[in-house]
């Protein structure tokens, strides 16, 4: 596999509704192309239980089994954990806050255009579909898709328009909340690509669309008897034996074309075509070897089914992956949008009442050494931090953040404009650096990963330390490395590489 970091491997997202067991069509319509993208790219799946509920709000009983069956059929059928992201989107609330987002900067006439809207409200009309959750479901795909900066969306042909719209309420948000980033307004959501998925045609057993609502279905955990039964019960395209029939119109003939062997597939052809075999042959044959290719997957599924802890903690880690990716693409939209974050709170206070704020006074430390006043100032700074991002203690002054990152947190005082802080020579990801100046204001630098890294060679050792000297410019900061300064004012208070 690429290495993840110098080659990440391009984004998948993709999503199932769960409405029960899943049958052959979604199996060689999409789950079957997935087992194979989890090789190739960095693969996102879901269980959109949320999108379940816009046409079935009124019976939610099934939802929560269901959800496990899919699950269960994705593992039997070869998906992954340590290959790809399994995870449910109501676990991810982050999908519903951008869906909020979005929702606010939507025209109504995208969803109302929609070609499903109106076809599905015709076709569902035993369902009161006049509801927001159901007009505004292709706004909840667009988050699901968008959150994780999807490169491509695996889909078939009648799917297309859907990645449109998503890529249309992309470019929206970004010309809209774009502009109040820094960098290039691109770069707040990534426009995903379709990635078109040629679908085997698979008719059900009596010859239309092979749908669940039709019951005309074969289930991928589908037991030898039922499954033996319903082909040996299926339409075919010979109605008398002296027919001359065609493998394309027929759902034995589709199921030979998708599970049997060029010898058989060329032999059932050649026999069907000629009126040479009788479709009683040639549904024993289809039987063995669909059976032949779902026997594994049930047994898989079954094992899995037997293990609930291996099954919650599939879950577990794929919604934190998921969280992360997700909480990732929220932070930057949040900052863009413009709302308030406990982490920037320091930048929203008016900057004649901040100096108040981290001024100490003289009278609470003038009884203690300059030490002890620092070890205060250390303990009140990560007490504050802390409260919200969960710092855990490693060593002294190195703590553990929620992704593993490892914080150093070091103190110094000013000395003609110049701080000077003595740190370990040891693989840190984060530096804090709190920095007492003259008139006893403390400036909390907190280096994120990449500055570290890029400028961790530069610094200069005395005695096996590494010595990391920053100096004021003004009202903003100097980190002095060997390669020449680097301003880091922009790092104060921001506490993003804490989470
Ligand atoms: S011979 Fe096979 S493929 Fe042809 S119609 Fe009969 S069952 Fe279908």
């Amino acid at each position: 596999m690429p290495n993840e970091t110098t080659n990440p491997r391009p984004r998948v997202l993709s999503g199932m509704r769960p409405t029960g067991k899943l049958h052959l069509g979604n199996y060689v319509g999409a789950l079957q192309n997935w087992v194979k993208l989890q090789h190739t790219h960095k693969c996102f799946f879901f269980v959109a239980d949320w999108h379940a509920l816009t046409t079935d709000y009124e019976d939610t009983s099934r939802v929560a089994d269901n959800t496990l069956e899919v699950l269960l059929d994705w593992l039997g059928a070869g998906l992954d954990p340590e290959l790809c992201t399994m995870f449910v989107q109501s676990h991810i609330k982050q999908h519903a806050e951008l869906h909020v987002l979005f929702s606010m900067v939507t025209p109504l006439g995208w969803l109302e255009r929609v070609p499903t809207y109106k076809e599905q409200q015709q076709n569902l009309a035993t369902k009161d579909l006049s509801t927001y959750g159901f007009l505004g479901y292709p706004l909840l795909q667009a988050a699901d898709i968008l959150i994780y900066q999807a490169d491509f969306v695996p889909v078939g042909e009648d799917q297309v328009a859907h990645v449109e719209l998503t890529r249309e309420v992309a470019r929206r948000f970004n010309q809209i909340f774009g502009r109040n980033r820094a960098e290039n307004a691109a770069s707040l959501i990534k426009e995903p690509r379709v990635l078109l998925t040629k679908t085997p045609k698979l008719l059900g057993m009596d010859g239309r669309k092979m749908s669940k609502s039709y019951g005309n279905s074969i289930l991928l955990s589908e037991e030898p008897e039922q499954l033996a039964q319903k082909i040996n019960d299926s339409v075919t395209d010979r109605p008398k034996l002296t027919d001359k029939g065609s493998p394309d119109r027929c759902p034995v003939g589709n199921l030979h074309q998708i599970f049997s062997d060029e010898d058989r597939l060329a032999f059932i052809k050649a026999g069907c075509t000629q009126a040479t075999i009788k479709c009683v042959e040639c549904k024993a044959l289809a039987i063995q070897s669909t059976e032949a290719h779902l026997k594994p997957i049930r047994e898989r599924r079954k094992q899995f089914a037997a293990q609930p802890d291996v099954l919650r903690k599939i879950v577990q880690e794929g919604n934190r992956q998921a969280y992360d990716a997700a909480e990732e693409t929220m932070r930057a939209v949040r900052d863009a949008v413009g709302l308030f974050s406990l982490g920037s709170l320091e930048q929203h206070i008016p900057k004649e009442l901040a100096k108040d704020r981290i001024r100490v006074p003289e009278t609470v430390h003038s009884a203690q050494t300059r030490d002890e006043r620092w070890e205060i100032r250390t303990a009140e700074w990560l007490e504050k931090v802390s409260r919200f991002y969960l710092l855990r203690k490693d060593k002294p002054r190195t703590f553990i953040t929620r992704k593993g990152r490892k914080v150093g947190v070091h103190t110094a005082a000013e000395r003609d404009g110049h701080w000077k802080f003595t740190v370990e020579d040891r693989a840190l990801n984060v530096l804090a650096l709190l920095a007492q100046d003259s008139d006893r204001y403390l400036h909390d630098y907190v280096l994120p990963p990449k500055v570290v890294q890029d400028h961790w060679k530069q610094f200069p050792r005395e005695e096996g330390k590494v010595i990391i000297e920053v100096k004021k410019a003004g009202e903003g900061a100097l980190l002095a490395t060997s390669q020449g300064d680097v301003p880091i004012h922009q790092y104060e208070g921001d506490y993003s590489a804490l989470q």
